[in-house]
C-alpha cells in the first residue's frame, strides 16, 4: 500500500485509550495523527505513575469468588469483557516488557512496572509509536464537527479542521482537568445525538461536617492502619483527613456505593475502626490501665498508641465517654457524617459518560458512523487496582480495531483477522 492509498485515522486523545488506538492503527497499516488539546501527551498517565503506577491486576478475569477481574466492573462488565478478554492483563504486561518496562506483582494482585514511574514506560511507547508512523499534533482542542462533517480543532485561536477516514474519540473522563480531560467536548456529542450519563465522581473523597478546630489542625494528617465499614462490608487500609472531609485508599475502596447511599438519602455514616487490630474487650482493658484522670489523647496514646488526631475525631462526634468500654466500643466505629462527594475534578476516576446503548460492538457511535470511542469518557467505572488502566488500553485497542474493521468494510484497508470480531460475511 502506498502514502496515497493508506486510510487516515485521527485519534483524538493522547492518553493510553487513544495511544492504544493509534498503536492497533498503525500496525495495521494506517497512517494515524493524534491530535491532543494539551502540549504534551499522557499527562494523566505520568500523574498516575507519581504514586506508583498500577497498570493492572493480575486477578483471573472470569468470575470466582472473590469477584474475578471482570466483575470490578459491575453491570459494564459485558460491554467491556469482549475487549478485556482479548488484551487481557497478561498481554498488556508483555507489551510493557517489550517496551523495556518489566512488571511485579505487589499486594491484591495490584501489577507494577518494576521501575514504579510512567514516564520511562510513555517515552518507549511514543518513540516505537513515532518510529511506526504516527504523527502527534498537540496543542489542538477538537470542538466538533462542521456541517460537512469535517472534524473542527483549535490550534492557537484559529480553527482548523481534519476531514479523516475513521476518527477515535479517546477524551478522557471530567476529573484532574488540569491534565486535559476537562469534558468540554460533551456537548459536541450530545448535539449529535449520542446518549451520554452524566458524570460523577469514582474513587474519590467525601465532604465531612469537621469543626474548624479539627480542620485547621488536622487537614492532611493520615489515618493509617484503620479500618472503615460500611454496609456491611468493612475494609482496612489507609485515609487521609483532608480540609473538605476524608479520602484516600480505603475511602475510594467503598466510594461507589458511599456516593449512591448520599445521591439517595442526602447524607450516610462511615464508620472508622481506629484500631481494627485489637477487638473491643481487648482494648477497653488497656484504656482500663491508664490513669483515667490522663487526658482523652495521653489515655489513647498510652493506651493504644493513637495519634492525636483520634481523640479529636472522637470530639467531632460528641463528648467522648470516660469508661473505658464505652470508649473502647466508640474507638472501633467512630461515627463519621458524609453529606457530599468532593468535587468531580479531585476524584481519581468517573463514572458516566458515553452510553453503552450509544455505542456497537467495534466501540462505534451508532449516531455517527466511522467514529469510534474509548477509555474513561465511556460510561463505565472500577476500582483502583490497575482496573482503571485496563480498560483503558483494552477498549483503546478494540476502538482501533473496530475502526480498521470499519475500514476493511469500505475496502479501504487490506482484510486482516484479528480474532476480536467475526469478519462479516
Ligand atoms: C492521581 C491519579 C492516579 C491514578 N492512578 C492510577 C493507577 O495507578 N492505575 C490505574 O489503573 N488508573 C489510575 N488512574 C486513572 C487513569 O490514569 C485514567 O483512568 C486513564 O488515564 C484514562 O485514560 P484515557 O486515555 O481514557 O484518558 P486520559 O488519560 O484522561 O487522556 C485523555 C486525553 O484527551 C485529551 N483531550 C480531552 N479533551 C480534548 C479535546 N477536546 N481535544 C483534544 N484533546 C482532548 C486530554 O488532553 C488527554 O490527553 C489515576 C488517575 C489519577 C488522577
Amino acid at each position: 500500500m502506498n502514502e496515497l492509498q493508506r486510510p487516515h485515522v485521527v485519534v483524538v486523545g493522547g492518553g493510553p485509550a487513544g495511544l492504544a488506538a493509534a498503536e492497533t492503527l498503525a500496525a495495521r497499516s494506517c497512517k494515524v495523527t493524534v491530535v491532543d488539546r494539551m502540549p504534551s501527551l499522557g499527562r494523566k498517565f505520568l500523574m498516575a505513575g507519581r504514586s506508583g503506577l498500577n497498570l493492572t491486576n493480575n486477578e483471573s478475569l472470569s468470575d470466582s469468588d472473590n469477584g474475578g477481574f471482570l466483575r470490578r466492573y459491575g453491570n459494564a462488565a459485558s460491554w467491556l469483557g469482549s475487549s478485556v478478554r482479548a488484551f487481557p492483563p497478561e498481554k498488556l504486561v508483555n507489551w510493557a516488557g517489550e517496551l523495556g518496562q518489566p512488571c511485579y506483582s505487589g499486594g491484591g494482585g495490584r501489577v507494577f512496572p518494576k521501575a514504579m514511574k510512567a514516564s520511562p514506560l510513555l517515552r518507549a511507547w511514543l518513540q516505537r509509536l513515532g518510529a511506526a508512523g504516527v504523527s502527534v499534533q498537540s496543542g489542538s482542542r477538537w470542538i466538533g464537527w462542521s456541517e460537512d462533517g469535517a472534524l473542527l480543532f483549535e490550534h492557537r485561536d484559529a480553527v482548523a479542521s481534519m476531514t479523516p477516514d475513521a476518527t477515535i474519540l479517546a477524551l478522557g473522563g471530567a476529573s484532574w482537568s488540569r491534565l486535559g480531560s476537562d469534558a468540554r467536548w460533551v456537548g459536541a456529542l450530545v448535539e449529535r445525538g449520542v446518549d451520554m450519563t452524566p458524570f460523577r465522581p469514582a474513587n474519590c473523597g467525601f465532604v465531612a461536617a469537621w469543626s474548624d478546630t479539627f480542620r485547621e489542625r488536622f487537614a492532611g494528617t493520615p489515618l493509617k492502619r484503620i479500618a472503615v465499614s460500611f454496609e456491611g462490608v468493612a475494609l482496612r487500609g489507609e485515609a487521609v483527613v483532608t480540609a473538605r472531609g476524608i479520602e484516600g485508599g480505603v475511602i475510594y475502596a467503598l466510594s461507589a456505593t458511599l456516593r449512591d447511599a448520599i445521591d439517595r438519602g442526602g447524607s450516610t455514616i462511615l464508620h472508622l475502626d481506629l484500631r481494627p487490630d485489637l477487638d473491643e474487650a481487648a482494648l477497653a482493658r488497656r484504656l482500663a490501665s491508664v490513669r483515667p484522670r490522663e487526658s482523652l489523647s495521653n489515655r489513647l496514646r498510652k493506651a493504644a498508641q493513637l495519634p492525636p488526631v483520634a481523640a479529636a475525631l472522637l470530639r467531632e462526634v460528641g463528648e467522648p465517654p470516660k469508661d473505658p468500654v464505652s470508649l473502647a466500643r466508640l474507638l472501633k466505629a467512630v461515627p463519621v457524617s458524609l453529606t457530599a462527594t468532593d468535587s468531580l475534578d479531585r476524584a481519581i476516576s468517573v463514572a458516566g459518560g458515553v452510553a453503552a446503548s450509544a455505542c456497537d460492538e467495534r466501540f462505534m457511535l451508532t449516531a455517527i458512523p466511522g467514529v469510534f470511542v474509548c477509555g474513561e469518557m465511556l460510561d463505565w467505572e472500577a476500582p483502583t487496582g490497575g482496573y482503571l488502566l485496563q480498560a483503558c488500553f483494552s477498549t483503546g485497542r478494540a476502538a482501533g480495531e473496530g475502526a480498521a474493521r470499519w475500514l476493511e468494510t469500505r475496502g479501504l484497508l487490506r482484510e486482516q483477522d484479528s480474532g476480536l470480531y467475526p469478519h462479516p460475511s
